[in-house]
């Protein structure tokens, strides 16, 4: 894309409205706009960076076996009669009522309407397990929105179901979503920690909530050194890798326990802060109960399915990923999810070589580059490639492009090379 002509409106000034980095960086790289307290519009770069997080979270799921679905928004209120919850959920639900005075609502989650999709076409235990999921917008009307994207009003999120005929097969979907999970974060470029968690809204008997770590964090955690390193991936079979993640030490403020932390070495030790990034539910037959969605098993009887609901926050993860990667300047994409791979700085604008030199680096790297070919001072192109912070700089001056030479600039190292242009190309394609 070429910055001229791009909509990436961004500002110098910090916006006063913006009380940390994250959702400072957010408006000021022009990634979004609040459109109505805790809701957003996002923009080209915003919506790159959100499309590609969502493509990583689609690709881990299907790995595993799940099944993409597409659920509406809107969701009728008799759903949420069947089991119980409509009166339950309370203020933060947004309910509305349609020309015919039908109550219908703004999805706040979905365990209603698939428990009632998959009742209504799904009848033998030869049809067990499924797992679907959606990636869409979800609407809660939070008391307090704030920090931008990390608690808005609306927002993007994964969320994932499961049916299985018992409770063995439910508790191995569990342990795969959880490797799915680790897997995503790991592809993304972030370090999340599962963290044993207390069920909520949802109910039921075992969750985990994953967090990566953030001095803004709502939470406090606690948790075992053994987790920087990410080597429980690396685990040979799915049981051995959930028993790593479950027995080794983790817990947020509300599940912290003095007596076991104490048994743990101190050099192991690690407090912070954590962002809620996404949660597991098991919560057996909550719902199917409920909801009267009874399968026949082998032996001819009917009995109802075991399930799980997986959550992932894909539009908190834009602000949680910057406020664990970001300096004075700007932002530090991880490169997996970097609206652009490059941005190109054109430093003479008008200049025969330079120009050149840009547009044939352009047309190399194509939509993995961002051109900056507006006519501004060199200072103004530095201070905004570092804001926007894609992985790599190519800059280009008359001096350099008569030699048929760049200054590569690796953003997240500060890094600076001399380079001829093919050796460049290969560095940012690397
Ligand atoms: P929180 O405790 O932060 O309010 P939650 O536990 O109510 O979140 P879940 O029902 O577990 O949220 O939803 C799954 C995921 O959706 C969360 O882990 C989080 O990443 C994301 N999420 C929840 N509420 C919001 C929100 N208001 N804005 C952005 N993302 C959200
Ligand atoms: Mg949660």
């Amino acid at each position: 894309m070429r910055l001229s002509k791009a909509l990436i409106p961004t500002l110098k000034e910090t916006p006063s409205e913006a009380q940390i980095a994250s959702h400072r960086l957010m408006l000021r790289a022009g990634l979004i706009r609040q459109m109505a307290s805790g809701i957003y519009a996002w923009l080209p770069a915003g919506l790159r960076v959100l499309t590609k997080i969502a493509q990583i979270v689609r690709e881990e799921q299907d790995r595993i076996g799940a099944q993409e679905v597409l659920m509406p928004t809107i969701q009728s209120a008799d759903l949420w009669r069947e089991s119980g919850r409509y009166e339950a959920y309370g203020k933060e639900m947004l309910r509305i009522t349609d020309r015919h005075d039908r109550e219908l609502l703004y999805g706040p989650t979905n365990e209603e309407m698939i428990t009632a999709i998959v009742r209504d076409n799904i009848k033998s235990y030869r049809d067990l397990p499924q797992m679907p999921y959606h990636i869409q917008w979800k609407f809660r009307d939070e008391v307090r929105p704030r920090f931008g994207v990390l608690r808005g009003r609306e927002f993007l999120m994964k969320d994932g179901y499961s049916f299985d005929l018992d409770f063995d097969g439910a508790l191995r979907t569990y342990k795969s979503i959880m490797l799915a999970y680790m897997r995503t974060f790991q592809r993304i470029g972030i370090t999340a920690i599962p963290m044993r968690a207390d069920t909520g809204a949802i109910g039921g008997d075992l969750s985990h909530e994953f967090h990566i770590l953030a001095p803004t964090g709502e939470s406090g955690v606690f948790f075992d050194a053994a987790f920087e390193t990410g080597d429980a991936l690396g685990a040979t079979d799915i049981d051995s890798f959930y028993e790593q993640m479950t027995t080794t030490y983790a817990a947020t403020d509300e599940k912290h326990d003095e007596r076991v932390w104490a048994q743990i070495p101190p050099e192991r030790k690690r407090e912070g802060r954590g962002i809620e990034v996404g949660q597991i539910f098991y919560f057996g037959t909550k719902y199917s109960k409920a909801m009267n969605f009874a399968v026949t098993g082998a032996d001819g009887q009917k009995f109802y399915p075991e399930m799980g609901s997986y959550g992932i926050g894909v539009s908190r993860l834009v602000g949680a990923i910057i406020e664990a990667r970001h300096d004075e300047a700007g932002i530090i994409w991880p490169q997996a999810i970097a609206p652009w791979r490059a941005a190109i700085l054109n430093l003479r604008q008008g200049d025969e070589t330079t120009d050149a030199l840009c547009e044939q680096l352009y047309a190399a790297l194509g939509s993995d580059a961002l051109y900056d070919d507006r006519e501004e001072r060199a200072g103004a192109k530095f201070a905004e490639a570092d804001l926007m912070g894609l992985p790599w700089q190519l800059i280009v001056g008359p001096k350099g492009a008569a030699k048929g030479v760049v200054e590569l600039k690796h953003r997240a190292t500060g890094e600076r090379f001399e380079l001829p242009v093919d050796e460049a190309l290969a560095k940012v394609r690397a």
